[in-house]
């Protein structure tokens, strides 16, 4: 595909035919297989499927982490070739200095990329109040608890406003309470922020609840085997879209799907 058609304003990330070989003791591992995937700016898209499936690979290789071993990746229709600066990438583990309170770790963004520090100063200000951590700014992190930690991580990824936020299984750690928390806030942060987010996740009712499209990929080699959009409003509240006929919809397909594959893993 040529930059100038995959160049449409429209589109955050477009994934071309990708797949990954990683060469490893025990030969070759096929991580991914010709992976198609084309993101809209301000989509949510989650990415479900048995571990092992390529969806870490998926992320890195977006991020220009990972080279595909064949086919192309553009963010908003730049081929991605290196380590990108516009996106923002939170992992399982919020992976906090622990000499660092939260307003130095979130701030640690802005001096790894060199950023105008009164600017990222006033930033932080805005995400440690939007995300609920205000009266925590000078805590060191132990003194935090997981969903804390968590939101300092997200902070962090949305200091440099990344046009798209890649979160790989981010609140796998949590208690049940705790990350339904995190959902709805992840919900309300998403719509003020406009960000297009991929999110992988092991959760079903987190897929579906935050998503406004659900992939789910095969076992190993990673494929996409289905794709569901989730036709709900963007705002959504926790309780009431478990009620929904379309949450159940589209969670019983994609438990289908997944039940189906993960004795394969
Ligand atoms: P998932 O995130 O879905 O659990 P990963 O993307 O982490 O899966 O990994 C997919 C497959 O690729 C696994 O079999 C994993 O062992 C392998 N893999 C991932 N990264 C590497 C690497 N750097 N070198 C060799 N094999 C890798
Ligand atoms: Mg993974």
């Amino acid at each position: 595909m040529s930059e100038s058609q995959s160049a449409t304003p429209s589109t955050a990330v477009t994934v071309s035919d990708v797949s990954v070989t990683f060469a490893s003791k025990r030969g070759r591992v096929s991580a991914l297989e010709n992976v198609d995937l084309d993101v809209r700016r301000g989509e949510f898209i989650s990415i479900a499927g048995p571990s092992g499936c390529g969806k870490s690979t998926l992320l890195k290789a977006i991020a220009g982490l990972t080279t595909p071993s064949r086919g192309s990746i553009q963010l908003k229709g730049e081929s991605v070739s290196a380590p990108r600066q516009d996106i923002g990438y939170v992992f399982q583990r919020a992976a906090l200095l622990e000499w660092r309170n939260v307003r130095g770790n979130i701030l640690l963004q802005a001096e790894m990329r060199g950023m105008d520090m009164r600017h990222a100063q006033k930033r932080a200000d805005y995400l440690i109040e939007m995300t609920g951590l205000s009266g925590f700014e000078k805590a060191l992190p132990h003194e935090l608890s997981g969903g804390m930690q968590q939101r300092v991580s997200l902070c962090r990824a949305l200091l440099h406003e990344p046009d798209v936020l890649l979160m790989d299984e981010p609140f796998g750690a949590l208690d049940a309470l705790t990350r339904e928390k995190m959902n709805v806030e992840l919900n309300r942060i998403w719509r003020e922020t406009g960000t297009t987010v991929l999110l992988v996740t092991h959760s079903v009712a987190e897929a579906v609840y935050l998503a406004t499209r659900v992939v789910v990929m095969s076992p190993r080699p990673g494929r996409i085997v289905e794709e569901h959009s989730v036709d709900l409003p963007t705002e959504r509240d926790y309780a009431n879209v478990l009620e929904t006929g379309e949450f159940h919809r589209v969670s019983s397909r994609v438990r289908e799907l997944l039940g189906s594959t993960a004795h394969a893993d």
